[in-house]
């Protein structure tokens, strides 16, 4: 596995070009109102891609008003459901057609294998279009038997402008689970793309217009989070946010929607989520399974296994064999065929893994494997596994976010119970166990949002996702996520004859 390091010295090319790197309002690629632009790196290099337009509060006006505009006077809130279902069809065949080079750019920007933004992650952002285009024509009210000789009916109507915010991790699949139910429920968006990763949101949208949405009704701006995000959070014409992210922006995002005008707001935040590996199981597959759950993704996932509980029994045996299996993990250039593991996003996000991987040690916990960066070049970080791990050591607590997996001794099942819901998170939880018994105690002991028992990260479109306590406020994905972006009106006429 080190024996790659030396060829990170020098990046594979991709097999891609940028072709937009302006702000996309109205239909337009433009540049930002100020004229800046912000340089998007390479985090297996640290060398620029592209410079980008920087929008800030003056663009969130402009992306607003188009926005409004296309909602106010259409035609797409206007237009019938199945003509909206047809554009988004269109689009996610669009999608599918141009997948590599989608993938190739979206590797490109945020480093993740070439191979899964291919295979894993641009079909899934596919699948959720075709699911939510699915629902279009599907989205209606009640009639309702109230008392009294009345006529009584709810419409679902769109909420109007939706202002969303995305992360870096997953770039176009947040760009799907957001922007999917919000068309589809007939609404205009502004998206602001995550600084690290505005390229592939760019290049989407492009193909969105060429399947025939409307100018306006999505419009993409590219900038950092205290200028162009509070911007949208603060904006009074903006109806409802949705933002993923960390927990403490989250908490500034929902204060400056309550100071401006009380847009609804649904957050998508951190977790700590635990993975349970029960008395009764195969080692060989658990060790398999808590390894994909924490390491997928460079560790950057917020549902991330990131507390791996093992119970005493089987312990020593994982804790030899999870060792093995980082040991075993193929880290390298991300556009390389075999590679699980690429580098960081940023510089930033680097320095913050190492600085956990420092408190680890330095609290007594053991390093097992890993423990340093990988190579000279870019932002690649060696798979690292830390045993003795205890609950209030920082390392147990805070969300990492990079390839470290935490690996922590249990007696039995009401301990393990009290010390994963002992998180101000509650976003997700793995359990491995084929007793039923101790499978259906877990899945409704657990405080977290999604209980996945001998799987991990099954993300179908169908399934909602979402977390309890500072894990976030509401469901993405699946029938829920309607809900955050339609608005209900009850309609009632008295009936002159009630007898008809
Ligand atoms: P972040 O929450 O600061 O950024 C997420 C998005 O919010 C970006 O688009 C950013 O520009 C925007 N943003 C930042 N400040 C804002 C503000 N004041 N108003 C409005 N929008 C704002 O996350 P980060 O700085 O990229 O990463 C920090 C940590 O967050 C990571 O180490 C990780 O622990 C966590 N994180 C979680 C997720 C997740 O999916 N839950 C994703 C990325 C990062």
């Amino acid at each position: 596995r080190y024996s790659t390091a030396a060829a990170l010295e020098d990046p594979i090319k991709p097999p891609v070009s940028v072709q937009y790197s302006k702000l996309l309002i109205n239909g337009q690629f433009v540049d930002a109102a100020s004229g800046k632009t912000f340089p998007t790196l390479d985090p297996r290099s640290g060398e620029v891609i592209a410079h980008v337009a920087e929008g800030d509060a003056e663009d969130i006006n402009r992306a607003v008003a188009a926005a409004r505009k296309a909602f106010d006077e259409g035609p797409w809130p206007k237009m019938t459901a199945y003509e909206r279902q047809k554009i988004m069809l269109r689009f996610a065949d669009l999608v599918e057609k141009h997948n590599d080079e989608i993938a190739a750019l979206e590797t490109w920007d945020n480093g993740k294998p070439y191979e899964q933004s291919a295979q894993i992650e641009i079909p899934m952002f596919v699948r959720l279009f075709r699911y939510y285009a699915g629902w279009a024509d599907k989205i209606h009210g009640l009639t309702i038997p109230a008392d009294g000789p009345l006529h009584v009916q709810t419409l679902h109507e769109p909420i109007g402008v939706a202002g969303q915010i995305i992360p870096w991790n997953f770039p176009l699949l947040m760009f799907a689970w957001k922007v999917g139910p919000a068309l589809a429920c007939g609404n205009s968006v502004v998206l602001k793309t995550a600084e690290q990763t505005p390229l592939s949101a760019l290049l989407v949208s492009k193909l969105f217009h060429e399947a025939g949405l409307p100018d306006g009704v999505l419009n993409i701006v590219s900038g950092f989070g205290p200028t162009a995000g509070a911007a949208l959070c603060s904006h009074m014409d903006v109806d409802k946010l949705a933002f993923t992210g960390s927990t403490d922006t989250g908490k500034i995002v929902l204060e400056l929607a309550a100071k401006s005008n009380l847009k609804s707001v649904t957050l998508e935040l951190g977790g700590k989520s635990p993975f349970i590996v029960c008395e009764d199981a195969d080692v060989d597959q658990a060790v398999e399974l808590a390894h994909f759950s924490l390491f997928f993704n460079q560790g950057q996932c917020c549902c991330a296994g990131s507390r791996t509980f093992v119970h005493e029994k089987v312990y020593d045996e994982f804790l030899e064999k999870a060792k093995a299996r980082a040991l075993k993990r193929t880290v390298g250039d991300p556009f390389k065929a075999g590679i699980e593991q690429g580098p960081q996003i940023d510089q930033e996000q680097f320095e913050k893994i190492l600085k956990y991987i420092k408190y680890g040690t330095e609290s007594g916990a053991t390093l097992e494997t890993g423990g340093d960066r990988f190579g000279t070049k870019g932002y690649y970080i060696q798979p690292t596994v830390f045993s003795n791990v205890k609950d209030d050591m920082l390392i147990a607590k805070d969300e990492i976010f990079g390839p470290v997996q935490t690996v922590l001794k249990f007696k039995d099942l009401g301990e393990v119970i009290q010390r994963a819901n002992n998180s101000r998170y509650g976003l997700a939880a793995g359990v491995f166990t084929h007793n039923l018994d101790t499978a259906n105690t877990l899945m409704r002991a657990l405080r977290v949002g999604t209980v996945w028992i001998n799987c991990f990260d099954t993300f179908d479109a169908t399934i909602p996702f979402g977390g309890y306590k500072m894990s976030g406020i509401g469901r993405e994905k699946g029938e829920y996520s309607l809900k955050n972006y339609l608005q209900v009106k009850a309609v009632v006429t008295p009936l002159k004859n009630p007898a008809w």
